[in-house]
């Protein structure tokens, strides 16, 4: 018996799993250039996170550095090694707080450190000694979050001693938003008063700034314009996605990803025979159903149950019963729908939307956990 080659079954597209994601780059591609018009001169630092946004890191990072990227953000050191190791060459700067352990590897992959606080700064610069290289470093100011980061009020510390550091290239300073893709602006307004008097800091000492001054992600970028600074850091938006429903859309972008399968089943339904684990849908009167290869274990949410429709042949028809971890059953009605057949979960097919703002709704959710949910199993398709 010939083993079976998942490798040549993900990269042939006609045989490949029905249930898949396609990215469309030509639309990253506009979303990016909408952003950069936005934001000019300023640089861009697409956001990569979690497997980009669940569009694929690797593709993506090389996608964003053709087209002129100044540097690529992701969350945690592994993204970054797995950028290094598929040849990405721009700066990549790792968003995430830092490990002692961690800072020899940030060091061999050239990968930019976030020094969140004055003890993570010294280890840095006596890391970098120990290995005669030059570590380059981002410093992390709190303005509002609470997450990581020097506090506003106690940065003067960390700033001085930053000047002291020999071994460290301090190449940029940033701050992170909690609220700047709300309609009410005045927490994000505040933190960018608390980020410059930060910023003052090197005025009155008549120092040079870091070259790289960095706040605005999304919602500032959309909402905040004096929050653009060197750098931009736009997430969610370079994938064609509003941050939030109330955020004032300045910038034109449209979704980059749709997410799709195949009808696997048809059959008919009669009263008396509920559907799924649990049982606890049935119909009242004969009708037709198709079963689709996604579920639970893709990220197409369990509790999407009982809500969520799908769009097959330009109509939207619900999922009933509850979500399985691989399969789906959508309730057709009286309609026709045959084996092979497309299901649009997410996207737009014959003037039909099916939105990924739909799915965080009946998910109880953000677009942002949708996406990054629709997890490897799900093979990504290019397509330009
Ligand atoms: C995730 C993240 C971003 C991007 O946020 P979006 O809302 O997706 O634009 C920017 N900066 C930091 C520090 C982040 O963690």
């Amino acid at each position: 018996m010939q083993p079976i080659n998942h490798a040549t079954i993900s990269t042939s597209t006609d045989v490949i799993r029905p249930t898949l994601v396609e990215v469309n780059l030509s639309r990253l591609r506009e979303n990016f250039t909408a952003i950069k018009q936005q934001v000019t001169p300023a640089r861009m630092m697409p956001i990569l996170k979690a497997n980009a946004y669940g569009h694929g890191l690797v593709r993506v990072a090389q996608f964003f550095q053709e087209l002129g990227a100044d540097y690529i953000g992701v969350a945690v050191l592994e993204e970054g090694i797995l950028l290094r190791e598929s040849g990405i060459t721009i700066p990549i700067l790792v968003l995430g707080g830092v490990l002692g352990n961690q800072i020899p590897h940030f060091l061999n992959f050239d990968l930019t450190i976030t020094a969140s606080s004055i003890t993570k700064l010294q280890a840095i610069e006596s890391a970098a000694h120990e290995l005669g290289m030059r570590a380059k470093v981002h410093l992390k100011i709190d303005t509002g979050m609470e997450r990581i980061g020097v506090h506003y009020y106690s940065a003067e510390g960390f700033l001085t001693e930053s000047l002291r550091c020999s071994h460290v290239c301090i190449e940029g300073i940033y701050t992170h938003f909690a609220n700047a893709e709300n309609a009410d602006l005045s927490h994000a307004r505040q933190q960018l008063e608390r980020f410059e008097s930060v910023l003052s800091f090197y005025e009155k000492r008549a120092v040079e700034r870091p070259p790289l001054v960095h706040a605005a992600n999304s919602g500032a970028i959309l909402q905040l314009r004096e929050a653009t600074f060197d750098m931009v850091r736009p997430g969610i938006l370079l994938y064609g996605v509003y941050p939030s429903k109330e955020v004032q859309r300045t910038v034109n972008v449209k979704p980059a990803l749709t997410w799709k399968s195949r009808v696997v089943y048809f059959k008919v339904i009669t009263p008396g025979h509920p559907v799924g684990y649990g049982s606890t849908w049935q119909t009242d009167h004969n009708t037709r159903a198709v079963t689709v290869p996604v579920g639970y274990g893709d990220g197409y949410f369990r509790s999407m149950s009982h809500k969520a429709y799908v769009g097959i042949r330009g109509k939207r028809y619900p999922v009933v019963g509850s979500i399985s971890m691989d399969q789906i059953v959508v309730d057709i009605g009286a309609d026709s729908a045959y084996n092979n057949d497309d299901v649009l979960l997410i996207g737009e097919q014959d003037g039909v939307p099916i939105r990924v703002e739909d799915l965080a709704e009946w998910a109880g959710t953000i677009p942002y956990e949708i996406l990054t949910n629709i997890n490897t199993r799900v093979p990504r398709l290019y397509v330009d």
